[in-house]
This record gives structure tokens, sequence and C-alpha cells, in this order.
């Protein structure tokens, strides 16, 4: 398509810089400049916005971002053979994009927020839930973030939203439903990407509520894992590590339910019983 920006087609990008996709950093560029809008609109107005990217690649994404008005886009790439598409990019939008060099999994993401702060990012699916996890987790919430934009395979999105009776429902569902509001945004087929990926895509939007329900995060943790690491069996036998019976019956909670009928705050009460 003709580019929104006047800066060259991805795919002259790609080619100019010899960024062949490496399986092993997860790389599956998109290169429809409509479709890489479309993810960044879904995170909403990004005027006075600092936008943190991660895995930019050749830049499809942080184009977009930068194109509908971001304030400023911080962007962690791993890969440093993307590093001068991405100053070709900044050399475009002058002062706006500041590419850090590295691995996302080290980054004290809290000290690069600045003012309002969204996080926008087609991840890649190696890191992905772990970095989620850690955006989920920090000690002080409201966190540094506005709102998370994020593309998943579908599965993985299917797990966040999920609530309790879903087939989906596990850990990563409790912990997103405890802190965030999350919903599927919309689907990417695989031929959106290059090189295809062998699954559908998801992009997931997730806001933070205010007020959580008050639970230690790693008390959370436990009771979670006990309760989905044996999901089928009743309560009363997968907490057993963790108190069982007296443990639930402090909770006020039926010890011969199964751990994917029990909501996020029933989660929450037996962590705070622990
Ligand atoms: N944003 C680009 C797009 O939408 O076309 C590329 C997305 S691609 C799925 C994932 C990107 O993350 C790649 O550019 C890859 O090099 C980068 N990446 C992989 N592991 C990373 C890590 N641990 N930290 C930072 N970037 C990483």
């Amino acid at each position: 398509m003709a580019a929104l920006d006047g800066l060259p087609p991805l795919r002259d990008v790609i080619q100019r810089h010899g960024l062949d996709a490496k399986k092993a950093l997860g790389q599956n560029f998109l290169l429809d400049l409509n479709l890489t809008q479309k993810i960044a609109r879904t995170a909403g107005p990004l005027d006075d916005v600092t936008v943190i990217e991660v895995g930019p690649g050749p830049g499809g994404l942080t184009r977009a971002i930068l194109a509908l008005g971001a304030k400023k886009v911080v962007a962690i790439e791993r890969d440093a053979r993307c590093l001068p598409a991405l100053a070709e990019i900044g050399a475009h939008y002058p002062g706006r994009l500041e590419v850090v060099e590295g691995d996302a999994l080290k980054v004290d993401f809290e000290a690069l927020a600045d003012g309002p702060t969204r996080i926008i990012a087609n991840l890649p699916y190696n890191v992905g839930t772990q970095l989620l996890v850690n955006w989920l987790l920090p000690g002080r919430w409201p966190p540094f973030w506005q709102s998370m934009t994020l593309m998943f395979q579908r599965e993985v999105g299917l797990r966040i939203v999920a609530g309790a009776d879903d087939d989906h429902y596990g850990r990563l569902g409790v912990l997103c439903g405890w802190r965030t509001k999350a919903r599927l945004a919309f689907d990417v087929p695989p031929q959106a990407f290059t090189p295809p990926p062998k699954v559908t895509s998801t992009v997931v939007h997730l806001e933070p509520v205010a007020d959580p329900i008050p639970c230690s995060a790693a008390s959370l943790e436990k009771v979670t894992q006990a309760a989905f690491g044996q999901r089928r069996k009743m309560l009363r036998q997968s907490l057993k590590p963790l108190g069982g019976e007296a443990l639930l019956a402090r909770a006020e909670i039926d010890p011969q339910r199964r751990a994917e009928t029990l909501t996020v705050e029933e989660f929450c009460r037996l962590a705070n019983c622990l």
C-alpha cells in the first residue's frame, strides 16, 4: 500500500536491510500499514502519550503509532540488525522515537515511562506471556501504564480474558481478572504476517482496574498454581499442600468444588486465608 507517512514500503525496508526473519526471536513481521494502524488505534487516543513498544522489528507498528500522533515511542528491540531501519523512522519523526537495544525481559519499564504511558506490541511469542505477567505485577498500583494493547497467539488471548467456568480459565485468567479489565479486540490470520505463523493471532486490550481486591500476588500465585495444577480434582485434594479442607473452611469455599469454578474474588479470598 502507499505508505501513510511517506516512508518506503516495509517490504523494501526489510530487503534493503537484510532483515530475513529469525524464528528464535519470534520474528513474524506485519507489513500491512492498515493493519498496524488498526492495532495502534485499539489502544485509544495517543496524543500526549508515551508508547512503550517491545520488538519493533522493521517498524511497521512503530510507524503507525507515530503517524497516529504519539508524543513519543520508546521501543525495545533485541535484534541489532533492525536498528538502521528504526533509525530511518527516527529521522522522519525527530525527537519522537527512542530505541533501546536489548532484552525486554531485563528492562526496567517503569523507568522508561514518561507521563501517561500505553504499551503497544506485536510480542515475540516466546517471551510474550512472561512480559505480560511482569507488567501485571508491579508493587505499585495503579501501574505505570494506562493500557496494554498486545498481540498474542489466539489461544493465549483466550486464556487472558477467560473467567470462571470457561475452558481457558487458569492462572493467567485469574491474574488478569484480578488487576485488569481485558478484552479480545480482533483476530489476525496467519497470512497477515511475514513469515506466517502456524496459528491465528489475536489482539488483546487490557486496562488496569482502579481498586483490585487487596491480596498478595505471591499468595494468589501459590493458590492458583496448586488449584490449576490439578484442575480436574476437587479443591480439598489439589490444595492439600496448602492446608486443604482447613484453608477452604477459612475461606468459606465448598471443598468439593474444582479450580475452574472459582471466581477471581474467591481465589483472592483463598490467598488471603493462606
Ligand atoms: N513489531 C514488528 C511487527 O509487528 O512487524 C515485529 C514483531 S515480531 C512478532 C517480534 C519482535 O520482537 C522481533 O523484532 C524480535 O526481534 C523482537 N524480540 C524478540 N525477543 C525479544 C526480546 N527478548 N526483547 C526485545 N525484543 C525482542
